[in-house]
This record gives C-alpha cells, sequence and structure tokens, in this order.
C-alpha cells in the first residue's frame, strides 16, 4: 500500500495503473475510518484491481469553524486501516494542492470556483448547512479529477450527499457511483467519525434517532403511506428527547428516494427515506432509513 502526500503525484499514480488496464475503484473519506468507511473499501478492492481512497478534511464543506477544528485527524492510521481492508494507494493533500493557482490571498477559494451542487441539495442538509454541498461537490468533482476512476464508492449513511456526487460525473456519466449500506454499531448506532466525540450518556441519547427511525418503519410496515403520518411518527417518537433536551432536532422528514423534493412529498408514497438530524451535546449527527427496504442496515439492528 502507498501513502501520497500530494494529490498530483495519487493522479500520476492512478493515470500509470489505468495504462497498466487496472480498473480504479475510488473511496473518497474525510478520514478517522471507521468499519463503514472501511466497508467501502472492501467492496471497492472486490469489484476493481485497484482501490485508491483520499483522506482530506475538506474545509469547504464545513459550515461552522469549530466542527472543522476538532474534526479527528490521523493519516498514518487511516492509512493502515485502509491498506489492511485493500487499499492499494491512499492520499492526502493540502487546499492549496487540490487547487492549484486557484485561492485567493487568504488562502481560500473563491466562491465563483465553487460548483453548483444542484437540485439534490435543495432542503434538509442543504438548508440546514449553508454551503455545504457546495463543498462537497466542489472537492468531488476535482478528486474525481484527480483520481479518474472506474467506479466511486458512497455511504448510504449520507443520503443527500449520495444524490448529489452523482452531479460530480462527467459528461459521459464517470464514474460509475455505488451507494453502499450504512454500517451500525450493535446499537444501532450508525457509524461516523463524530461518534468518538460523543460521551457515555450522548451515546445513550444519540439511539433516539435509531428508535425514531425504527418507529417509522413500522408504521410504514402498519400501511402507513403518507408523508405527513409519517413525520408525524418520526415527530412523536423524538419528543420525549427533545423535551428533556437529551437531543436537539434540526429536522425529522419523510422523502420520496425516486425523486428528491426540497420539500415534503404529497400523495401516496410507493417508496420512502426517513431523514433526521439532530445535536446530541455538541456533536451533529444525521441518519436515514429506507422504510420500504429490509434489511436497511448493516452490522446492527435498526
Ligand atoms: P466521511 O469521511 O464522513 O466523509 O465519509 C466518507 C464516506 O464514508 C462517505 O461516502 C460516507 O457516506 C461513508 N460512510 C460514513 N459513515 C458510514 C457508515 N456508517 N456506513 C457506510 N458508509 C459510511
Amino acid at each position: 500500500m502507498e501513502l501520497l502526500h500530494d494529490p498530483a503525484a495519487a493522479q500520476a499514480w492512478c493515470e500509470d495503473a489505468r495504462s497498466r488496464g487496472h480498473d480504479l475503484g475510488f473511496v473518497p473519506t474525510m478520514g478517522a475510518l471507521h468499519e463503514g468507511h472501511l466497508s467501502l473499501i472492501r467492496r471497492s478492492a472486490q469489484e476493481n484491481a485497484r482501490t485508491v481512497v483520499s483522506v482530506f478534511v475538506n474545509p469547504l464543506q464545513f459550515d461552522e469553524a469549530a466542527d472543522f477544528e476538532s474534526y479527528p485527524q490521523d493519516l498514518d492510521k487511516d492509512a493502515s486501516l485502509a491498506g489492511d481492508a485493500g487499499a492499494d494507494l491512499v492520499f492526502s493533500g493540502r487546499l492549496d494542492q487540490f487547487f492549484e493557482g486557484e485561492l485567493n490571498a487568504a488562502g481560500e477559494l473563491p466562491t465563483e470556483h465553487l460548483r453548483n451542487p444542484g437540485p439534490a441539495a435543495l432542503g434538509l442538509e442543504g438548508e440546514h448547512r449553508q454551503g455545504h454541498f457546495a463543498g462537497v461537490a466542489t472537492i468531488v468533482a476535482r478528486l474525481f479529477r484527480f483520481a479518474a476512476p472506474s467506479r466511486a464508492y458512497f455511504g448510504a449513511k449520507d443520503y443527500q450527499q449520495s444524490l448529489v456526487v452523482r452531479s460530480c460525473c462527467d459528461d459521459k456519466g464517470r464514474p460509475d457511483v455505488i451507494i453502499c449500506p450504512t454500517l451500525r454499531e450493535s446499537s444501532g448506532l450508525a457509524m461516523s467519525s463524530r461518534n468518538k466525540r460523543l460521551n457515555g450518556a450522548e451515546r445513550e441519547h444519540a439511539l433516539h434517532l435509531v428508535v425514531a427511525l425504527r418507529a417509522a418503519h413500522a408504521a410504514w410496515e402498519a400501511g402507513a403511506r403518507d408523508a405527513a403520518e409519517l413525520e408525524g411518527v418520526l415527530a412523536a417518537s423524538l419528543a420525549p428527547a427533545v423535551d428533556t433536551g437529551e437531543i436537539e432536532l434540526e429536522y425529522a422528514a419523510i422523502r420520496d428516494p425516486e425523486q428528491w423534493s426540497a420539500t415534503r412529498p404529497d400523495g401516496r408514497l410507493t417508496s420512502a427515506v426517513a431523514l433526521l438530524a439532530a445535536r446530541v451535546g455538541t456533536v451533529r449527527l444525521i441518519d436515514n432509513a429506507r422504510l420500504d427496504q429490509v434489511p436497511f442496515g448493516v452490522g446492527g439492528v435498526l
């Protein structure tokens, strides 16, 4: 496994691998790798001759300085975990290396260089984290350009992001974007790099999200097909935790996975995804579940 600290060197490595006829699978990450990330790397290693992993805490996609500054970072450990999971190359880099010659005097990427993340960025995360998806789309498009992979692997855990990144493919639709299931702890809690920042009590409180997703799933199984009714189930499940201050809810929403909409869909749903965002202490967590599919988590029971 090779570790490169320069995206241009990674680009040359990828070109060389492609010139030898190797299919490249690519897993973009922000590091602090956990089993969720490793599941993407393992899948890529199964489906491609070479697997490339990027580790870059992308400042463009953070809407809160404190969240960026406290984001866990340990590149050597990540490289070792990624290598064990089947990565052939791990690369990182600085913002000025990813956007060479594009940063202004303050070291920032001018807003006109940001990519439009498209309609999937409207509503929910896009509304609560201003500029987040423009930052995601900008770095993902740039990473795709450096690695030029055949396939790129993303997690369903970041549901709206998984829709946004499709807009980063080239005009021939490359790479193939493959969405992998959310890995969960045995409690059901979705794995996340941010879970490291939860204390014992907060870990318990975070499980309210899982309980709410289970309640919505049960309502769907019992025949509920109306988004407002299903949102009511989520809200009712979360209400006690909101009232006691154990969680601070940002949204609990239902969307149609077949057709993203900024607002709640009308009419009878034939498929549905429940999406949640909440703060537990200072940590902002998101989770989601398809209500019309079973199982909808891997690792732990939702
Ligand atoms: P991040 O490092 O948080 O930017 O995540 C990198 C990739 O790993 C993204 O495609 C995420 O959706 C994915 N990912 C994060 N958590 C999980 C999880 N629990 N299960 C599966 N994929 C995940």
